[in-house]
């Protein structure tokens, strides 16, 4: 048995669900990947996610829904008095826009308690973290996650980052570039996108981001770009790995973190980076074109994966 650990935060979801009614969902970036791997990975290896939430009914029901996907809940910690984050979506002409309520929720608790968080990554194949795990804590919390991550780094455990750059959440463009790229010294696989990566640091290519990440030590690179190829660099050999091309694009929400838990998943599994990359394309592709930030599960799944 292998096992996948992500780390970050889970926000309930309100989603229009027709003229004047809403639906309520849960997904956040590396809960969205932890989803697509559980999905993808034979329940003989471990998917657990790693978070904080509340002790009110809508933090049980949010962990009761990643316990019913199969996640591993055991290290999700509770907060006595905070509860989990929110956002609302907005379609107009079929462009989704969001408001969120996330300031100062049980999430940014995630890595108060070292010694549960250690314990957290215990036995841990693969950890996964996000440049938004990291922007919704302290920086007390940073440290406490960047010693659990060396330590299980020691103990041999891959360690795999998306920058996932989220300008709101920073309080300056400066403070994410030194604190992401710090994270980025003490990792094993870098995940970004793009267009994070030339917003952030002014890449002018793919290359230039893969460039900068190599520099800074990381041995496997994947670097996606929406609908273009995914450069993909191991151990400084670079390859080029076009997308599945999609006629009907729906919602692109979560394409990146779905990439991600099919790649990871993937790695878990046995694959090479580039039959992992191929794996996270097709698994992207059927994100892009369902609606939501959760990969579809059994036959729909199915359907849309036969289907590119
Ligand atoms: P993010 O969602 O994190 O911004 P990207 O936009 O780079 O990430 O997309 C991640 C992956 O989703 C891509 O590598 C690709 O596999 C898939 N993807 C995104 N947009 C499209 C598209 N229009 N057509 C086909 N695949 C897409």
């Amino acid at each position: 048995m292998k096992t996948l650990v992500a780390i970050g935060e889970c926000m309930v979801e309100v989603a229009p669900a027709g003229a004047d009614s809403y639906s309520l969902g849960y997904a956040g970036d590396t809960f969205n990947a932890a989803w697509a791997s559980r999905v993808l990975l034979p329940a003989s290896h471990a998917v657990r996610y790693v978070t904080a939430v509340g002790t009110d009914w809508v933090s049980d029901e949010m962990v009761a829904f990643m316990a019913q996907a199969g996640l591993d809940v055991s290290a999700v910690r509770r907060d006595p008095v905070r509860s989990v984050g929110l956002y609302a979506v907005r379609l107009v002409e079929g462009e989704r826009s969001f408001a969120y309520w996330r300031s100062n929720s049980a999430a940014t608790s995630l890595a108060d308690d070292p010694s549960a968080l250690a314990l957290s990554l215990q036995g841990a194949d693969i950890v996964l973290f996000s440049g938004i795990t990291l922007a919704i804590l302290s920086e007390a919390a940073r440290e406490t996650l960047f010693t659990a991550l060396v330590e299980a780094r020691r103990n041999g455990t891959r360690i795999a980052f998306d920058p996932n750059h989220r300008p709101r959440l920073w309080p300056s463009d400066t403070a994410a570039r030194d604190t992401l790229t710090a994270f980025c010294r003490i990792v094993d696989c870098v995940l970004p996108s793009f267009s994070d990566e030339a917003a952030l640091f002014g890449d002018a290519s793919p290359s230039a981001t893969a460039a900068r990440f190599a520099e800074l030590g990381v041995s496997e690179i994947v670097v996606k770009n929406g609908p273009d190829p995914a450069l993909c660099v191991v151990d400084g050999v670079s390859k080029w790995i076009p997308a599945r091309p999609v006629e009907h694009v729906l919602d692109t929400t979560g394409a990146g973190d779905a990439f991600n838990g099919a790649y990871l998943a993937g790695r878990l599994e046995g694959l090479d980076a580039l039959a992992a990359v191929a794996r996270g394309h097709q698994v992207a592709a059927v994100s892009v074109q369902t609606r939501g930030a959760l990969i579809p599960t059994g036959s729909r799944l199915a359907h849309f994966i036969e289907a590119c």
